[in-house]
């Protein structure tokens, strides 16, 4: 099925990621963490559809998503961050594995964050943030998504790691074994993980050494 929405308006929450907000579509209903294929309703984009995260909750009565703009290919994220309100957008059902199965870990890299943020919000929400924690790694400071909204919910929680800068107090480095050893809480909750297929699949595996069992791992099949 097909839904129609309208975008409302834009905003800048990164030097290269927006925020969407647009109508919420009668009828279309979504679980946090899961994806939409989005496409927009002209000619030249009305028959490829790219995978985003709603970033509102499913109680909201707009449509939030969170994208970020890769111009290498001059691709449908380039065309989205030049849309003026009152564009017309077309949204898929709602698929995906992600989706909240109980407290434990969000593991995420980039702007791959947004399933979680959409499930930090429900948490944050529902007053369940406690007991869980959010280890999220970017190139640099400047590229993470809503930061202080990420620290308000999780405080100490909130671990930010960076690949290409060191900054006092934070860590810089990668996601890997030993990174995972020394942040993480408890290895008995749930695991959720987010990013470019190599990163899963590492993680995954890194996770697996640490005696994580399969069935503790949620993320994109
Ligand atoms: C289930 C799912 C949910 C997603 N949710 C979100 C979301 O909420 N917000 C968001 O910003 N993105 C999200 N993505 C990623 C998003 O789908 C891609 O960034 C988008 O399809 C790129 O489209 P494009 O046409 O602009 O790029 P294309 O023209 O397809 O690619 C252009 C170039 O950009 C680079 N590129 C594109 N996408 C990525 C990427 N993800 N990582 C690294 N390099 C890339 C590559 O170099 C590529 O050659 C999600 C992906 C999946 C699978």
């Amino acid at each position: 099925m097909s839904y129609d929405a309208t975008l409302l308006m834009t905003q800048f929450v990164t030097h290269d990621v927006q925020r969407l907000l647009l109508t919420r579509p009668e009828g279309f209903d979504w679980q946090p963490g899961q994806g939409v294929k989005v496409r927009i309703d002209n000619e030249e984009w009305r028959d490829e559809g790219r995978p985003f995260t709603p970033t509102s909750l499913p109680h909201d009565r707009l449509l939030e998503f969170v994208i970020k703009r890769y111009p290498e290919g001059d691709g449908l994220t380039v065309a989205l961050h030049a849309l003026k309100p009152g564009a017309g957008l077309k949204l898929s059902d709602p698929f995906g594995t992600i989706t909240y199965q109980g407290s434990g870990t969000f593991i995420a890299a980039g702007t791959r964050l947004t399933p979680f943020l959409g499930i930090l919000r429900q948490l944050a929400a529902d007053d369940a943030v406690k007991g869980h924690q959010l280890l999220l790694t970017n190139k640099s400071k400047r590229d993470v998504i809503c930061e202080k909204e990420l620290q308000h919910y999780l405080g100490a929680d909130c671990v930010l790691t960076f690949t290409r800068e060191q900054e006092p107090g934070r860590q810089g480095r990668r996601i890997d074994a030993d990174f995972l050893k020394s942040h993480v809480e408890s290895f008995d909750g749930m695991f959720y993980i987010c990013g470019p297929d190599a990163f899963v699949e590492s993680i995954n595996d890194h996770l697996q050494g640490l005696d994580v069992q399969p069935k503790q791992l949620v993320y994109e099949h």
